[in-house]
């Protein structure tokens, strides 16, 4: 468990559908990473270049976060009812949608969020079956971005000041050049 969902019941997990092979391998990484290091569990992919996953585990390796999962799908729509089963509440970020402050606190109150975000084109049917569908501004940006501030939003800057306790090295904030701790030798 992280420490940002041990100050709460919230256990927040992205989606990210629609990733094109190679076009899309950079964005989905930092899809991913953006997860990792603003407070989520876990992220779902579907099937995406091997490079990702490994891009992402060395820096769950060196920087810790051992609790993030990286799950390959193949599905995304049974992935979802899956998790609508399971009691899970989802919250597809998208221009279309409602404004984000205007739901922040119910999708804080969640126990168990999916955060959904797009790459081209999202279908129909994902706006039908999402129990939130929330922009961030209705201007068309970025996933990356909307997934940030979604995940800001929700955790109130608190995944800012974040620890894990698992890292081989840390950066101490510092107001001109470069401090690291190194904890482990690597
Ligand atoms: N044109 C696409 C569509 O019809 O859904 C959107 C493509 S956009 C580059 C990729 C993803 O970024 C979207 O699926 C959505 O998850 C996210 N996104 C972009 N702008 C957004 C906004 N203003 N609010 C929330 N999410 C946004």
């Amino acid at each position: 468990m992280n420490n940002l969902a041990r100050r709460s019941h919230l256990k927040v997990s992205v989606l990210r559908i629609g990733h094109r092979v190679v076009r899309d391998d950079r964005v989905t990484t930092h899809v991913a990473l953006v997860a990792r290091a603003l407070g989520c569990d876990r992220i779902f992919m579907n099937e995406v270049d091997k490079s990702i996953r490994s891009t992402v585990e060395e820096i769950v390796d060196r920087w810790g976060g051992r609790y993030f999962e990286i799950e390959i799908i193949e599905n995304w729509k049974s992935m979802i009812k899956h998790w609508k089963n399971g009691g899970g509440k989802i919250a597809h970020l998208t221009m279309y949608g409602v404004n984000i402050d205007e739901v922040a606190d119910e999708l804080r109150s969640c126990d168990k969020l999916l955060v959904v975000v797009g790459a081209s084109k999202v279908p129909r049917e994902l706006y039908q079956v999402s129990d939130y569908n929330v922009a961030i501004g209705n201007q068309p940006h970025s996933e990356i971005a909307a997934l940030a501030i979604c995940l800001d939003r929700i955790f109130i800057g608190k995944e800012l000041t974040r620890q894990f306790d698992d890292a081989k090295i840390e950066i101490i904030p510092s107001p001109n050049g470069k401090r690291v701790l190194k904890k482990v030798r690597e």
